[in-house]
């Protein structure tokens, strides 16, 4: 039995309807959504004077470490159906080896080895919640790795569709919590497609990336985490490498919440979307001064899960980047690996490509001067670096002969 299921709790959660995110219509909280009318995302909104009145941060400290500590800011009305493995709090570890003021916000911790464990731990909550029987996600590895356990883990059947070059270890994964999973000739946003037109014939739920309201929710903990973490009082810039964006509008989302609550004041990160070269549409659109995001064509980057050519959410990512004096950068897959490289050798922290890419940009950013040495920054690794292809390394050692212990 977990402990928070053991709490007497009469409000659990402070949601009172769901919103659009473009247009700003209102609809009722407690039934299946996906997009919005509008054919846009969807957000969570919650009482929040009510909540300020029953909740401060003094209440959370009497609660377990992870992410349903901050539940009256979730949309999960009834604990029981919480599917849960474990979404700990993640470790915020200081890292001045890689810059003054540097810490590495380490999501490889979780459920999975990835933060997309936080948004499906919630979506897959809630779609119990809402009485779904079989959900349906296109994905780069790690979405469909963490759809299919808490999919597994709720008695839901899960159905994913990956591009063909998706790592071997994802795909296996996936396959070994009993999802169906196929590998497609083209890329997410094809796999998308294959997705949103068998909806009719299977029936399955559509949990792409922000076509459905919670797993924002569940990305937004991020957000709520640094805010405790840091004694709410939040870092000078956030450096996220951004695919679909979830975390990031999650993220200025908790921010929102949190100010309007009172726990933190008006002070905010810079938030810095980092995309790779090879496929950088918000990067783009950013430099553009545009409101949307144009299909990258040919994308192509080591870093999986930000080869996103087409982002559903682009205006709450640019928005959130603009409204945050921050600013939206690409690097060279090249200096990606040259980073995680550096990273692990200076630090020991071993990142992620997607990790390891924030960590490029903020030295790009620092080298620019759109990032000052000494302020506090942090950086999101948000898969653990193992479930990624290594260069290859160890020399033989002959045991039966005589070993030059000096020259090892
Ligand atoms: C999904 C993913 C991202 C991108 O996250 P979004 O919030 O969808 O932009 C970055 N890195 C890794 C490892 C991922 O799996």
């Amino acid at each position: 039995m977990h402990t928070w299921l053991n709490v007497a709790d009469d409000r659990p959660t402070f949601v009172t309807h769901l919103e659009c995110g473009l247009t700003g219509e209102k609809l009722p909280a407690d039934e299946l959504h996906g997009l919005s009318p509008a054919g846009k995302p969807l957000l969570v909104r919650y009482d929040l004077a009510g909540l300020a009145k029953a909740v401060g941060p003094g209440t959370l400290q009497s609660r377990p470490p992870d992410l349903w500590r901050y539940r009256e800011l979730l949309p999960v009305r009834d604990l029981e159906n919480i599917v849960s493995l474990g979404e700990c709090m993640t470790p915020l570890i200081p890292t001045p080896m890689l810059g003054n003021g540097v810490w590495i916000k380490d999501e490889g911790r979780l459920p999975t080895g990835s933060f997309k464990a936080r948004g499906l731990c919630m979506a897959v909550s809630m779609a119990r919640e809402l009485g779904v029987r079989r959900m349906a996600m296109p994905t780069n590895g790690n979405a469909g790795a963490a759809l299919a356990a808490y999919c597994r883990a709720a008695g839901i059947e899960a159905f994913v569709f990956c591009p063909e070059d998706t790592p071997e270890i994802n795909v296996r994964e996936i396959a070994l919590h009993g999802a169906r999973v196929y590998r497609v000739n083209g890329l997410i946003n094809d796999c998308g497609k294959i997705v949103a037109d068998g909806k009719e014939a299977m029936g399955w739920f559509d949990v792409s990336t922000l076509k459905e309201p919670y797993r924002i929710e569940g990305k937004k903990t991020m957000g709520l985490e640094l805010a405790e973490q840091f004694d709410w009082e939040l870092p000078d810039a956030i450096f996220y490498p951004t695919g679909g964006g979830t975390g990031l509008i999650g993220m200025w989302k908790a921010f929102d919440e949190l100010e309007a609550l009172g726990w933190i004041d008006g002070k905010r990160p810079k938030m810095v979307a980092v995309q790779a070269a090879g496929c950088a549409p918000i990067v783009r659109a950013y430099l553009e001064d545009a409101e949307h995001a144009e299909l990258w064509e040919n994308a192509s980057t080591i870093a999986a899960g930000i080869r996103v050519p087409v982002a559903i959410g682009d205006f709450l990512i640019l928005r959130a980047v603009r409204e945050s004096g921050g600013f939206a950068i690409a690097v060279d897959d090249e200096d990606t690996l040259a980073a995680r490289q550096e990273a692990a050798f200076k630090s020991g922290v071993l990142l992620c490509p997607e990790g390891a890419a924030t960590y490029a940009a903020y030295k790009q950013a620092v080298a620019d001067g759109r990032v000052k040495s000494g302020e506090r920054v942090v950086l999101f690794n948000c898969a653990t670096g193992l479930k990624y292809p290594l260069p290859a390394a160890g020399k033989a050692l002959d045991r039966t002969r005589p070993i030059d212990y000096q020259s090892l």
